[in-house]
């Protein structure tokens, strides 16, 4: 899962970001409505969570500009002021619910659970390649019948691999899935995770080709290859 976090405020900013990568979620963090803007064109986010008090543009605004513009992502707003009124403005401008800052970090994933869980309920949340499938919203891989353990970095890999697909995923943009963990993260890395995914999906007859000097893309091993493997298992 990939959340956008709009807030001015650096000390905020990064005590959400913590808590919310602690709990498993990928965090882009801009500062402006103008960035977050730009960051909802590059990119896709599974929700925002955006501050009301932002410069220029306040969090109100870039609500309306969101939904204007046909973004549909759930939205979070934080509002620092116990004010009913900004509350209700948010709402109105579509946000989808709001925290009052200061707000305790475990009513914050609560709430965001239960945004995302609903949003994902509304649209398709299982993807789906040869025997393999993801579920969003339980965040569980299975094929054949047999549950894969993703860690948390893995998920955010094969996620992007399969959105992709039949594309290949470019690895300059899994390495960029993978940056709202880790700000020091290589593309060795990147190497590492795909690796490790290999040796969960090959014994499912799925590989994970390597495109030289582009990517990887999620391929299905000629029967012979899949069927050996099943009679190893
Ligand atoms: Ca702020």
């Amino acid at each position: 899962m990939r959340l956008l976090l709009v807030e001015d405020d650096v000390m905020v900013a990064s005590g959400i970001k913590l808590g919310l990568s602690g709990a498993g979620y990928a965090v882009d963090w801009v500062g402006s409505a103008e960035r977050a803007l730009q960051a909802v064109a590059a990119d896709t986010f599974d929700a925002a969570i955006i501050d009301i008090g932002l410069p220029n543009t306040d969090g109100l605004e870039l609500t309306r500009q969101l939904r204007q513009g046909g973004h549909t992502l759930p939205v979070m707003i934080l509002t620092a002021r116990d004010a009913l009124q900004d509350r209700v403005q948010g709402l109105d401008m579509g946000a989808d619910d709001y925290m009052v800052k200061p707000f305790e970090l475990p009513e914050l994933l609560a709430r965001l659970r239960a945004l995302l869980r609903r949003s994902q309920a509304a649209t398709s949340s299982t993807l789906h390649f040869g025997p393999l499938t993801l579920d969003m919203a339980l965040r569980q891989a299975q094929a054949n019948g047999q549950l894969i353990e993703l860690g948390p970095r893995e998920w955010t890999v094969m996620e992007y691999l399969m959105l992709q697909t039949p594309k290949p995923a470019a690895k300059d943009k899994i390495l960029a899935a993978l940056t709202g963990w880790d700000k020091e993260i290589t593309a060795n890395a990147v190497e590492v995770y795909i690796s490790r995914l290999r040796g969960k999906l090959e014994p499912h007859g799925i590989a994970l080709r390597s495109i030289r000097g582009f990517g990887y893309r999620l391929e299905m091993v000629p029967s012979s290859a899949s069927a050996r493997a099943d009679a190893q298992a």
